[in-house]
């Protein structure tokens, strides 16, 4: 292609509301233009680096057995209805009326369609397995759409479902997506971690996301710094083993003074303990309560409460902080709270719902100090099971990197940050259920299909990928998903004996099957480098008088500090050579 016939121009300024690498450099190397919040077009830089992406997915999915349909994006609500998600889906479902006033919505994701469309075709257990996948647009109509494409409201994405007639068939349907997922992501040339993540309000029994790294993701993972040791997690799921106290011998518990203290820190320097011997009170209420119930969370002062773990321990109930009148009116004391005394006569379970859950680094840590419930008073000496108890006692701790690592090694956890790319998830029977996805088995029995579901964001995936691979210059695209290899730039356009030579050599890397981006344009050649760089081709080749005098190109890579010279007689294998690099 050549620039001067190529449709969109490149901005010296990005959107003021970019604060993102990708929305930056996307915007102003011209691949994509935002036509509402966080709705986009994809220009055609952008589309080409987006077919590219899309067509590693299909090969890989193909080989992995897969099948590509398409559904629709407009779909009768009622679909939505008979899953239950109609009125449950988060962010709710985008909705219109037809003209037979029938309900339509926008879809988010395509689990309803995909089990229509298996309920109306399974009979036998012989038809099983199979998985259906296809790269489509769908629509979230997010509150906040953010951050370019990393958060947008439409977007593409490749969704699979697979079927099988029973818990084995579905292991092993998702460890062939997992492979795929694995080489999809090593031939789009970029660094990805399959962690291990929350399976969410829908259930499940695995669940695992695919993160790249890069400091400005939004994710945080944990990744055990063993390097025989696979464990990864997401902040969300990440367990770590809590090393037990020293043994001391249990002490009576005994009331303090502590003037003016509201915190746990501030508690244990005013006593001169390690903030790990104190217990801290949370204060929680069920999301949709309006009053009258607490989940009261005990864990030590050191860690802090995962309200992913806590809301699976409340059986998928999303906990909310309580607010002050809740707290106050079961007779709470914030900032002096403790479970100690909870049952008491008149205490706060003879006013409210309480459920006391201890996160189980507590039983295991002797003497704490502990709320007194009265303002301004603490009790040293706390011990679980003396002089408190929980109803539940389980692990409600968030991981922080250099905790112990939670499988039988000697590594610790290391914080890494980084983008979801794509999510593998274990559905089980659960729309086949609702949707009447059945098959007879072996006996003629009627059975449910087990379901999983498989997702990569495609455009998120290139946004993904600019953030891993970017300088203050621009985008470092790897060559797989980069609209073109080769950036060639004619510079000296008022010499005819570079502009021929330019122009010779584009139809020669054209020939050899090089995809060539061709700067033929009448500008300085600061501005034809400075191009280069924003758009980050992976290699950049420049005809110049000066090279031309000894009858040679300049060649760089976009990830290379430095440029080489090759003679233009050997240039198409130079330029072979330099891609592979
Ligand atoms: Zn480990």
């Amino acid at each position: 292609m050549r620039l001067s016939r190529s449709f969109g121009k490149t901005l010296r300024d990005a959107p003021a509301d970019a604060e993102t690498a990708s929305h930056q450099y996307l915007t102003r190397a011209g691949f994509v233009q935002q036509v509402a919040a966080g709705i986009y077009s994809y220009m055609p830089l952008g589309w080409r680096s987006l077919k590219k992406i899309s067509n590693i997915i299909r090969e890989e999915m193909d080989r992995a057995g897969a099948q590509e349909i398409s559904m629709p994006v407009v779909q009768p609500r009622e679909l939505w209805e008979q899953s239950g998600r109609a009125d449950t889906f988060q962010p709710p479902l985008a909705s219109l009326t037809d003209r037979r006033d029938r309900n339509m919505v926008l879809a988010p994701t395509h689990e309803e369609t995909t089990t229509y469309m298996a309920a109306a075709n399974l009979e036998s257990y012989r038809d099983l397995p199979f998985n259906l996948y296809q790269i489509q647009t769908k629509f979230r109509d997010e509150a906040r759409p953010r951050a370019g494409l990393l958060r947008v409201r439409e977007f593409e994405m490749k969704d699979a479902y697979s079927f099988d007639k029973d818990e084995e068939g579905l292991d092993v349907s998702f460890q062939a997506m997992a492979d795929a997922y694995h080489r999809i992501f090593s031939r789009a040339g970029i660094d990805v971690r399959m962690v291990e993540a929350d399976s969410g309000p829908i259930g499940g029994k695995d669940s695992n996301e695919f993160v790249l790294l890069a400091e400005s993701g939004e994710d945080t993972i944990y990744v055990c710094s063993d390097e025989n040791c696979s464990y990864a997690a997401n902040a969300e799921k990440a367990e770590f083993r809590k090393p037990a106290a020293e043994p001391e011998d249990v002490a009576d518990l005994e009331e303090v003074h502590t003037p003016g203290i509201k915190t746990i820190e501030g508690l244990a320097e005013f006593l001169d303990v390690p903030i790990s011997k104190t217990v801290k009170a949370v204060f929680y209420a069920p999301e949709t309560s309006t009053g009258g119930e607490i989940i009261f969370v005990s864990i030590r002062g050191d860690l802090e409460v995962n309200e992913t773990k806590l809301r699976n321990v409340l059986g998928g109930v999303e906990p909310r902080l309580a607010t002050p009148d809740e707290v106050a009116a079961a007779g709470l004391v914030a900032g002096s709270a403790s479970a100690i005394g909870l049952d008491a006569d008149d205490g706060p379970r003879s006013r409210v719902k309480i459920t006391s859950i201890v996160d189980d680094s507590v039983p295991n840590s002797p003497n704490l100090v502990a709320g007194a419930n009265k303002t301004d008073y603490h009790l040293k000496s706390g011990n679980y099971g003396r002089d408190f108890e929980g109803d539940i006692v389980t692990d409600i701790a968030m991981a922080q990197a250099g905790d112990a690592c939670p499988n039988d090694c000697d590594g610790h956890l290391v914080e890494h940050r980084g983008v979801e790319v794509g999510h593998i998830f274990k559905l089980g029977t659960g729309y086949s259920e609702s949707m009447g996805a059945t098959f007879l088995d072996e006996e003629g029995r009627e059975q449910h299909a087990l379901m999983g579901c498989y997702g990569i964001g495609v455009g998120r995936l290139l946004a993904a990928t600019i953030e891993a691979n970017h300088d203050k210059n621009g985008m470092v695209l790897p060559r797989a998903i980069a609209p073109y290899e080769v950036y060639l730039a004619g510079l000296n356009t008022n010499n005819e004996e570079v502009v021929a030579a330019a122009s010779k050599f584009y139809d020669e890397l054209q020939d050899a099957g090089i995809e060539v981006l061709f700067d033929d344009r009448d500008e300085p050649p600061g501005v034809k480098f400075n191009d280069a760089d924003l758009i980050g081709l992976p290699l950049r080749v420049v005809v110049s008088v000066r090279g031309l005098k000894n009858g040679e190109i300049e060649l760089k890579r976009r990830d290379a500090d430095e440029a080489s010279m090759a003679p233009l007689a050997d240039g198409v294998a130079a330029v072979k050579a330099a891609l592979d690099g």
